[in-house]
């Protein structure tokens, strides 16, 4: 596995091995690796000859207030998972190199970043947008992995992909979850035994939703209130948004009339868990 901590050395080997006529696949992440960043890689695997992985925790894409500097880091554990799952390269940068005039020129993303987490993280979207172009620039792949887990993050990089015209196929990754059905994420690691208990409630809130969307498909206004009701009485302190959006283009919608998906965010504690659920018509 080789470590890459420039920009220049990335593309260099990554045109080598394009020259040798081999594929590439990414997957960017922001490190603590856990289950659902190595679903991933797995996938990225079946893609592809070259699997690269990147860490970089980007502060573009956190607000004031956020968790820029406490977020999860654990460079040498990640890189030992890694090194387990035969990954080809690992491209570690620093701020600067992602960030060489310093934060200049931000992209705006586009419509799949209205609403949602925009609106409780103004700015939110156009920092993912930003480092990933600037990711995929350094990297160069031929596909990309991203996490069903962080969906409205996967519908804005699709549609960053299609608008810049950008060579690389967006392949999109299951969340993974715990045996109680918990999304996996590297801020569980901030959820205390009584949290994580509270915390599994929301994904089971998000199947019952959908199954009883699914029978009332006309009835969505009047089913999301019990349901975030439900969440509040089971020990959260404050539900952000639970909304059902259409797949892909993520237009609100009143009734389930085409394939669509729950998404919400939920505090919990110091901790602010987001989810997402497929409902079928
Ligand atoms: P992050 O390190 O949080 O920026 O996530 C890096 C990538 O891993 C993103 O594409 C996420 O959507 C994905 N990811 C995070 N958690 C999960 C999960 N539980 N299952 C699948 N993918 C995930």
């Amino acid at each position: 596995m080789i470590v890459f901590e420039s920009p220049s050395e990335m593309q260099k080997t990554v045109a080598d091995w394009k020259q040798s006529g081999q594929r590439v696949a990414f997957v960017p992440t922001m490190g603590a690796l856990h289950e659902g960043h190595l679903s991933l890689c797995k996938i990225a695997r079946e893609h592809a000859d070259k699997v690269v992985v990147s860490i970089f925790v980007n502060p573009t894409q956190f607000g004031k207030g956020e968790d820029f500097k406490t977020y999860p880091r654990d460079m040498d554990g990640d890189l030992a998972k890694l090194r387990d799952h035969k990954i080809d390269g690992v491209y570690t940068p620093q701020e600067s190199d992602i960030y060489p005039e310093g934060v200049k020129i931000i992209l705006q993303a586009g419509p799949a970043a209205y609403g949602l987490e925009s609106e409780f993280r103004p700015g939110f979207f156009d920092g993912v947008a930003t480092v990933v172009q600037q990711l995929f620039h350094h990297v160069r792949p031929d596909v990309a992995v991203f996490g069903e887990k962080d969906y409205q993050q996967l519908c804005v990089i699709r549609q960053m992909v299609a608008e810049l015209n950008l060579p690389i196929e967006i392949i999109p990754g299951p969340t993974m979850r715990d045996n109680l059905d918990l999304a996996l994420s590297s801020r569980n690691a901030y959820l205390s035994d009584d949290e994580l208990k509270t915390a599994r409630r929301l994904s089971a809130t998000l199947k019952n939703l959908a199954e009883e969307i699914t029978e009332h498909p006309k009835d969505v206004d009047d089913l999301i209130p019990v349901a975030t009701q439900g969440l509040l009485e089971a020990g959260f302190d404050k539900i952000d948004y639970l909304e059902l959006r259409a797949d892909n283009t993520l237009k609100p919608l009143s009734r389930l009339d085409r394939p669509a998906r729950l998404l919400v965010a939920a505090h919990l504690g110091k901790t602010r868990l987001i989810d997402n659920w497929p409902v079928s018509p």
